[in-house]
């Protein structure tokens, strides 16, 4: 335990008294406070990556209907045989699912309802 001077009225407190016996001012007060700040930095941050991560889901989602529609344009348009469309609609789901799960993380991150 240590001594330290009160910022309000700079009377000697120790250190881990919760406030000031002198006037009052309390520490727990600016930690809180900085905890808010800390969490609300945080939260901002985390929103950021979310949204991010939820533009990602949705590329990856273009991507997915792209390879699906090529692949069965392929097949059905130029007779390409069956397996452009396999093909496509197989990574075209993968690519579904993946964006998919980035889209949830990237929400959950931005403290939506998943
Ligand atoms: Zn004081």
């Amino acid at each position: 335990m240590a001594l330290m001077t009160c910022p309000d009225c700079s009377h000697q407190m120790s250190d881990t008294a919760p406030a000031c016996p002198q006037c009052g001012w309390a520490r727990a007060a600016v930690a809180a406070n900085l905890a808010t700040a800390q969490h609300a930095a945080a939260k901002a941050k985390s929103d950021e990556e979310g949204a991010k991560l939820v533009r990602i889901s949705t590329l990856v989602m273009a991507i997915g209907l792209l390879l699906m529609l090529s692949g069965c344009g392929l097949t059905i348009g130029l007779g390409a045989g069956p397996l452009p469309a396999i093909a496509g609609v197989g990574l075209g789901f993968i690519a579904l699912v993946v964006s998919a799960v980035i889209g949830q993380v990237g929400r959950a991150k931005q403290g939506r309802i998943v």
